[in-house]
């Protein structure tokens, strides 16, 4: 396309990306919640939105199927962030990403005594890096969702995951042992791209970091 293509992820991204994309002028056509389609077109005819999984964010934009996108800290950190620009901390979609433990699992305990943790999660990149900077031994064991149920069935002694209310964690009788960090969105843009459509890239670039000010 000689326009733009921005990738966002439905659900709590592509609602709290709605007031940013306004705040450029641009308004979606459809709400991926109620449509099936995967391109969704704009009040822009240079314009265009597709729909892809979260963690598939990165990749689009990577390769230059999409010019944009907003992927979360966490995404971001399991991709690794190579080809992208990452001009803007978005602010949207806040949590934070942390250890849990079954209620009365004595965590300190265990890592003091040097015991080799099984650990449940998605992010694996994120859990070695954590408990490597701390020279915690652990066995990674990567789940693609309900990390919550690991613990409770034997699968793993933890979880890395993230949490925003912590309701979840509670409803499963897990406690935070840990903060490991604060995760929001970011806007993420093709390297290449923001080169060769500058005109197009900059404007918008623009109006979503005057938007989260
Ligand atoms: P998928 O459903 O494709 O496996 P996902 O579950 O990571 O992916 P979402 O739940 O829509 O997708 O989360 C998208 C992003 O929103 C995450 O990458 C993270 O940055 C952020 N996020 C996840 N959980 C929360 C939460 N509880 N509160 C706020 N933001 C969150
Ligand atoms: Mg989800």
């Amino acid at each position: 396309m000689d326009g733009i293509t921005i990738a966002l992820s439905k659900g709590r991204i592509f609602d709290e990306t709605l007031p940013l994309l306004a705040a450029a002028g641009i308004t979606p056509s459809e709400n991926p919640e109620q449509s099936r389609k995967l391109i969704i077109g704009t009040n822009r005819p240079d314009v265009q939105v597709v729909i892809v999984r979260a963690s598939d964010v990165p990749t689009y934009v990577q390769y230059g199927a999409a010019d944009l996108g907003i992927a979360g800290k966490d995404v971001l950190l399991e991709h690794g962030g190579q080809g992208l620009y990452q001009p803007l901390d978005l602010k949207i979609a806040k949590c934070r990403m942390c250890v849990a433990v079954p209620k009365g699992f004595d965590y300190q305990a265990a890592v003091q005594r040097g015991a080799r943790l099984r650990v449940a999660t998605k992010y694996l990149q994120t859990a070695r890096e954590h408990f490597g900077a701390k020279g915690v031994h652990v066995d990674l064991i990567k789940l693609y969702g309900s990390m919550e149920l690991a613990p409770l069935v034997g699968l793993a002694d933890a979880i890395v995951d993230l949490v925003s209310s912590g309701s979840t964690l509670k409803a499963n009788n897990l406690v935070e042992v840990e903060d490991i960090m604060a995760i929001s969105s970011r806007l993420i843009v093709n390297q290449a791209a923001l080169k060769v459509k500058r005109e197009l890239l900059q404007p918008l670039i623009d109006a979503f970091g005057k938007a989260v000010k």
